[in-house]
């Protein structure tokens, strides 16, 4: 059976998946992107890609919604999602840069939690691309990865949130203490303790995170070659890299493009 999170990323269509790729072969710029994902006739289209510097990007939806209607005659009432990309930093790719950052992630948590009382939306999908090192053919080669995160209902994400971070009542969460900020000392964590990554990889556990690889080797076809659940485990010296990698303003850019209205 397909898993939720790949049902969501076969609805894009080749020629967005093209388009998605295209973006982040321009990573050595270490720009970031975002664009709008839009559904027409269940299938996912992207609007207009909007660049952003190597760690902030900031837009203003109304403006946006306009000029992918007027470049793509995609309507805002078929807006659904947003994807983005997080390039090489300093020319190096980071583990932490490949998942999706606490300030992508605490609004929507937030919103689909209390869904049920706020009338916010009962489900959201991110995506993110992301440069990543593999090999093939006996040599290393920069492939870019998409990660698919979808959080399906409130009950889902909170149940999430406690297998992967059991001390923490996901009920108690709020913007001010889920979010990453930089301390003293240069790590970044944030005020009630929550691992992130932790709990995207539980939401993996579950079918609604996973990754595709996004380069075609077969004849220049660009489609998903590998479809996993999991990043490579980090070792405890990535992982405190990881956390020092969260001080820049790279975790806190993108609150800014769906809260501006
Ligand atoms: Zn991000």
């Amino acid at each position: 059976m397909t898993k939720p999170w790949l049902k969501e990323w076969n609805r894009f269509t080749p020629q967005a998946i093209e388009e998605i790729k295209s973006h982040n072969d321009d990573t050595h710029l270490e720009k970031e992107w975002m664009s709008y994902v839009y559904e027409k006739n269940g299938r996912y289209y992207i609007g207009e890609a909007s660049l952003g510097g190597e760690s902030a990007i900031s837009v203003i939806p109304a403006e946006k919604g306009v000029k992918d209607y007027a470049t793509k005659g995609l309507k805002p009432a078929q807006r659904k999602w947003t994807i983005h990309g997080h390039p090489l930093k300093d020319g190096k790719i980071y583990n932490g840069r490949q998942y999706f950052s606490s300030v992508d992630l605490i609004d929507e948590f937030l919103e689909v939690r209390d869904s049920a009382k706020s009338g916010g939306r009962n489900r959201i999908v991110q995506f993110i691309v992301y440069p990543h090192e593999q090999i093939e053919k006996g040599e290393k080669v920069i492939h870019n990865r998409v990660r698919i995160l979808e959080f399906p209902n409130s009950k889902t994400i909170v149940s999430a949130m406690k297998a992967s971070n059991p001390k923490i009542d996901p009920f108690q969460i709020t913007r001010e203490n889920g979010m990453n900020k930089a301390t003293q000392n240069g790590t970044a964590l944030n005020d009630m303790g929550i691992d992130w990554f932790k709990f995207q990889e539980a939401l993996g556990n579950t079918g609604y995170m996973g990754i595709v690889d996004i380069e075609g080797r077969d004849n220049g076809h660009y489609h998903p070659l590998a479809a996993e659940t999991y990043m490579d485990r980090f070792t405890s010296m990535q992982r405190f890299a990881m956390l020092l990698l969260g001080v820049g303003a790279s975790f806190y850019a993108y609150a800014e493009w769906d809260k501006r209205v």
